[in-house]
């Protein structure tokens, strides 16, 4: 079904009866020519791109529980490229680009809304950091603007230039980097995947992945075994268990990160803005709600649910660059678990299991790379080879000494 104003029209005159669901609710098949396991944005996204782009539909998405449960409909929903280095950069700058065609491609609303993003800097290291980087992704194609202290201000006059501890000198902005609303975008990938013939398989859980003699042959379930010619895990947190059902074990750490909802607000925050000197991110919501967070908490955990020091950490960070935001009451917030890499970037590659797929180690940015990491996932999976933006996110990283530390904090998956 076409989505038009037309139509929204004329189903409001027959009283919005015909809709039809978004995707199907098929049994699962005894074999897939691949099988995605986790159907959050990657793993739809990737399913997506194999059916429209390498005509490959003979492809299921598995999913423990339902579409967009997962970290896809817990994150902050934020998007920009501004990454410096090379093995990030032109990858995160693809995915704005397929961002911003996003909502013709799919012909879904998905609220995609670019209005900027502010990263503050609060000293001359800093900012003369900001330089490099903004310079770096100028030279990678994207938009980069670096402000002085008078510009933000014009921007944001109510923040706090003068009396807190690390007063904001100016900010590196990003003009193309904003917001999506993040489950319009995993119902997006599932409506259109299922339209080209991919199986969404929700509430079935993969409990196994099958080996024969070295060789991944399918996966077992709670609804039963399926057999495939490639299983592609896609499972964002829950990397380590799944992988270790092959006997492996991943770089990656699992941590809780928060999200925050503020009550409504009038219109105060026109973009997205980031504290140089804390881990603190902001934008508005279209509902009013100041939508924040900040670092994840200082442990692993599988829980969905996170602790109170981190919750006081985040809000330090509100205050200092806005006191005003003290006023606001919380009206909700929640956890997701992130995969953490040692590095802090991803991974989009080949397992030493023949059949056997991975990516993962999204860690704190995953939503905003969800087309890029699609389409590069289903590049690597129908071609066997890895796109020409994503050949450094190799499993193998660590062993040969080309990590991508973004932030040049090390093997630290709690900095980063
Ligand atoms: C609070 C929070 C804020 C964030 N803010 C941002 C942000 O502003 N910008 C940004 O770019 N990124 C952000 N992120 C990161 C981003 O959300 C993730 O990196 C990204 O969503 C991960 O990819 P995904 O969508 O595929 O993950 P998920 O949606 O988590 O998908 C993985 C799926 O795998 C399923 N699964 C797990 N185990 C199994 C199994 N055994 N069998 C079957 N299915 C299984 C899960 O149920 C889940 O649905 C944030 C994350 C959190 C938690």
């Amino acid at each position: 079904m076409h989505y038009s104003g037309f139509k929204i029209f004329a189903q409001g005159l027959t009283g919005n009866k015909r809709w039809k669901a978004n995707w199907r609710q098929p049994e699962p098949k005894d074999s897939y020519d691949i099988v995605i396991v986790g159907g959050g944005g990657h793993g739809l996204a990737t399913a997506y791109y194999l059916a429209k782009e390498f005509s490959i539909n003979n492809v299921a998405v598995v999913e423990k529980g339902w579409i967009g449960s997962g970290n896809v409909g817990r994150n902050t929903t934020i998007i920009r490229s501004n990454y410096m280095l090379p093995g990030n950069e032109p990858f995160y700058e693809l995915s704005m680009k397929l961002w911003e065609g996003f909502e013709q491609d799919l012909n879904y609303n998905a609220m995609v809304s670019q209005r900027g993003i502010l990263n503050l800097y609060h000293n001359d290291a800093q900012r003369d950091g900001f330089i490099r980087r903004g310079n770096a992704m100028q030279l990678a194609g994207a938009d980069a603007i670096l402000m002085g202290r008078e510009e933000v201000k014009e921007m944001y006059p109510f923040f706090d230039f003068q009396s807190s501890r690390f007063p904001i000198r100016g900010g590196l902005w990003q003009k193309r980097g904003g917001t999506v609303r993040h489950d319009a975008v995993a119902w997006g990938y599932a409506r259109k995947a299922d339209e080209l013939g991919v199986d969404i398989l929700q509430n079935c859980e993969v409990t196994g992945l099958r080996l024969e003699d070295g060789v991944c042959k399918g996966i077992e379930t709670s609804k039963g075994t399926i057999m495939a010619k490639n299983v592609a895990v896609c499972v964002a947190g829950s990397s380590g268990r799944v992988m270790s059902m092959a006997g492996l074990r991943v770089p990656i750490e699992s941590h809780i990160l928060q999200a925050f909802v503020s009550e409504g607000l009038k219109p105060v925050l026109s973009g997205v803005v980031t504290f140089g000197a804390g881990h603190f991110y902001v934008s508005q919501s279209d509902k009013g709600g100041l939508v924040f967070g900040g670092d994840i908490d200082g442990y692993n955990s599988y829980a969905q649910r996170g602790n109170l020091p981190a919750v006081e950490d985040v809000c330090e960070g509100g205050m200092a660059i806005m006191p005003m935001i003290g006023r606001a009451r919380i009206l909700r917030m929640w956890g997701g678990t992130v995969d953490m890499s040692m590095d802090g970037s991803p991974f989009i590659d080949k397992t030493d299991i023949q059949g056997l797929y991975f990516n993962g180690g999204w860690c704190y940015g995953g939503f905003k790379a969800t087309p890029a990491s699609g389409w590069c996932y289903a590049h690597l999976l129908a071609t066997g080879r890895p796109h020409e933006v994503a050949t450094e996110f190799r499993l193998d990283r660590f062993r040969h000494g080309h990590m991508i530390d973004e932030k040049g904090v090390g093997a630290q998956p709690n900095l980063h």
